[in-house]
């Protein structure tokens, strides 16, 4: 059997980061969350204090990335998500960070099966070949309350219409821009989990890649 290769995108808080690891540990998969990778130019760029449309600092920084950098629990704030989607934008940034994605699905480590990949564009443009390509989405109402339940049980007090707003913002930033907008691959399998529990939306991809993939070996 060829490596399998699962590509998985959509829009914040759709449950995809979710759906990757359950996938990549029922079918021995590594995972790459590739959101991280623009989080990591983000956070270092508002470390350094620079200004988030300078295009060329974002280069910069993209250019200067170390697998250790994608390790900062800082990495998940609400503000580095929001400068990530800022410097996504960036056509150089994404090539840059694109060259470090291809890498990671093509050097499969011998104890995996497979790789998957979460993002935006792994569908249409990481790894159109990937046969199997899954787009989540959930309306941004339920996206919204998922993640104030979250910041909740974290502790940290939220404002569920300023979660809300900002999730629309941040949809229409990554829907909207010139250089690989949000959208599903014209071949993938779009799942809407807006009233799914995460173990349904788990056994639907499963249906979906075991048709694609039956001799693969799976966790019982
Ligand atoms: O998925 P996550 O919320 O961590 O992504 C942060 C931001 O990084 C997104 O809003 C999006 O702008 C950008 N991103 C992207 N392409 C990817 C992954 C993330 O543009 N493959």
């Amino acid at each position: 059997m060829s490596p399998m290769m699962i590509a998985i995108d959509g829009p914040a808080g759709a449950g995809k980061g979710t759906l990757a690891r359950r996938l990549a540990r029922l079918y021995h998969l590594a995972h790459l969350d590739t959101g991280l990778l623009y989080r990591a130019v983000g956070l270092k760029m508002l470390e350094k204090d620079d200004d988030l449309a300078d295009k060329e600092a974002a280069v910069r920084v993209a250019l200067s990335l170390k697998a250790n950098d994608l390790k900062n629990s800082a990495l998940r704030d609400e503000a580095v998500g929001n400068a990530a989607s800022h410097i996504a934008s960036v056509k150089e940034v994404r090539e840059i960070l694109l060259t470090f994605q291809r890498h990671f699905a093509h050097t499969l480590p011998t104890d995996k099966q497979g790789v998957v990949l979460d993002g935006r564009d792994i569908g249409r443009v990481v790894l159109p070949e990937a046969p199997c390509k899954i787009y989540v989405t959930a309306s941004p109402e339920v996206r919204a309350e998922r993640r104030l339940k979250e910041l909740h049980e974290k502790g940290i007090d939220s404002i569920y219409e300023a979660i809300l707003e900002d999730i629309k913002v941040r949809d229409a930033r990554d829907q909207t821009r010139k250089a690989s907008p949000l959208c599903p691959a014209p071949d993938a399998y779009i799942i809407d989990t807006s009233e799914m529990g995460i173990s349904e939306v788990v056994n639907k991809a499963c249906v979906y890649i075991d048709a694609t993939y039956p001799k693969a070996y799976k966790h019982s």
